[in-house]
């Protein structure tokens, strides 16, 4: 897993061209990494690899669970009320911070075979539709951390031996 302050997180990501094997075998190992550190999604920047890709296994506000991957997506909409609700990403353990998002995302992109799909979440979904398609242009959730809550964030993550 790469950690706040690898070099790896901040820069964009390329979109996928070659829809083979290798990205099969990309979908699955973030599958496994998301899961065995017990995240709710997972870019591939995270571990390493600079591709548009994304994982997800997510439940909304209702308790909907929501489970796939999107290659080279984009966030078309967002919509409903700007919500400050608790974020956390695998790639700055340890760390929470109260994050505004949109209540509404929709995302359009492909399957690993390429075939298009959209995907509308609300709630705790939205959340991470949005938190992972930052991840792809090179942001993090902290990025739209602001005032008090940021330095109090800041703080979280030099205790936990990171660098901002
Ligand atoms: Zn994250």
């Amino acid at each position: 897993m790469r950690l706040l302050g690898d070099a790896a997180l901040v820069a964009p990501c390329e979109p996928v061209t070659d829809f083979g094997t290798d990205l099969a075998r990309l979908v699955e190992d973030m599958f496994a990494t998301m899961y065995a550190a017990n995240g709710v999604g997972l870019a591939a920047n995270q571990i390493g690899v600079p591709l548009r890709v994304f994982v997800y296994d997510c439940p909304d506000d209702e308790d909907v669970r929501h489970l796939g991957h999107l290659v080279n997506p984009t966030l078309v909409a967002t919509d409903g009320p700007v919500l400050r609700g608790p974020e956390g990403c695998l790639s700055v353990p340890g760390v929470e911070a109260g994050t505004p998002r949109h209540d509404e995302a929709v995302v359009e992109g492909l399957r690993m075979d390429g075939t298009p799909v959209t995907v509308r979440g609300t709630g705790f979904f939205a959340r991470c539709l949005q938190h992972e398609c930052d991840h792809l242009d090179g942001g993090l959730y902290l990025d739209h951390v602001t005032g008090l809550r940021r330095r109090r964030a800041l703080r979280a993550v030099r205790r936990a031996g990171l660098r901002p």
